[in-house]
């Protein structure tokens, strides 16, 4: 049993916190929302009124923020509460950079320290069934992994500080493309009178399989229970995918890397959030790719 602070109990954070209490250890939660608390209550997180009460004595610190920023503040604030040696985790999606300064902050408290952010959704959280891709030194994941899998099958240990956030916003922009290219066929095949299931037959066991296709197709029907068969609720929102998007392109701006199709696909996610549909799930982009077809 570990004595773990869990800062930041939303979506993900929330059912994530809850795993820990299966798992049995002893989890103190803080977040600025009472809502979230108090649901994180109900799941056998203790309840802190401030981010001090809930790091005290806390032997891990994990964070579950919407951004770095976010993620920035709580680890200054941590660097005047908690003692050499403690291990801190950042589960957040968050640029590469804010993770390194992160990582940077818990080498000033004399700290290890993890970027351990997830996929596998609200549900995989949910279930315990997270990947997490992790950036930090060989103790710090040594330390950490035990954690990690009371909310996880998979951890990947993918290097040195900021490589989980790498790997991350990698894979992401490779599902970001993949889904536009999985929407454009499906966009070409209906011009051409091919029908959804004979396209998903052929490409989902020939060289266009890919999991936007097989695991999230964007037309109801060949796989049923992909988004596009519930009026695409999500699911991954597009929101999000636009955020992952951005952030890769922000990296690449900094490190050099030509992304172009990265930094279209952005675009695109970036038009279909402001057209109001961020809440949608991200295989819904299928609708504005349609309306720019020519009748
Ligand atoms: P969320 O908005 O539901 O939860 C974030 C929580 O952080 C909120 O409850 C908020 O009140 C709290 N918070 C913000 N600032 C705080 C502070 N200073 N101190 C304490 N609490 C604070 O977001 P989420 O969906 O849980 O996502 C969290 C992170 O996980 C994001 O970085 C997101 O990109 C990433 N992520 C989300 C999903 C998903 O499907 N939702 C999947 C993978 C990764």
């Amino acid at each position: 049993m570990t004595k773990i602070a869990f800062i930041g109990l939303g979506n993900m954070g929330g059912p994530m916190a809850a795993n820990l209490v299966k798992a049995g250890h002893e989890v103190h939660g803080f977040d600025l929302s009472d809502a979230s608390l108090k649901a994180a209550a109900g799941a056998g997180v203790k309840g802190a009124a401030t981010l001090a009460e809930a790091v005290h004595d806390a032997e891990c610190v994990i964070t579950m923020l919407p951004k770095g920023e976010h993620v920035i503040a709580v680890w200054t604030d941590l660097t005047t509460l908690v003692p050499e040696g403690t291990l801190v985790i950042d589960c957040s999606t968050i640029d590469v950079e804010s993770a390194r300064k992160a990582h940077k902050l818990a080498e000033v408290m004399n700290c290890i320290s993890l970027d351990a952010p997830v996929s596998g959704g609200t549900g995989g959280a949910a279930a315990g069934t997270l990947t997490f891709m992790v950036g930090g030194s060989q103790k710090a994941f040594a330390s950490g992994k035990p954690i990690l899998e009371a909310m996880g099958k998979k951890i990947v240990h993918c290097g040195e500080a900021g490589a989980g956030q790498a790997a991350k916003i990698c894979n992401n922009m490779i599902l970001g493309i993949s889904m536009i290219g999985v929407c454009e066929a499906f966009g070409l095949a209906e011009k051409l009178g091919l029908s959804h299931q004979a396209l998903f037959d052929v490409a989902s066991t020939s060289s266009g399989q890919c999991w936007s296709l097989t695991t999230y197709c964007p037309v109801p029907g060949p796989v049923p229970a992909s988004p596009a068969n519930n009026d695409y609720k999500p699911g991954f929102a597009a929101a999000l995918m636009l955020k992952d998007l951005t952030l890769s392109q922000q990296a690449a701006r900094q490190s050099g890397a030509a992304t172009p199709l990265g930094s279209h696909a952005a675009e695109l996610y970036a038009e279909f959030e402001k057209a109001g549909h961020g809440g949608d799930d991200f295989s819904a982009i299928i609708r504005m790719l349609r309306e720019k077809a020519s009748a």
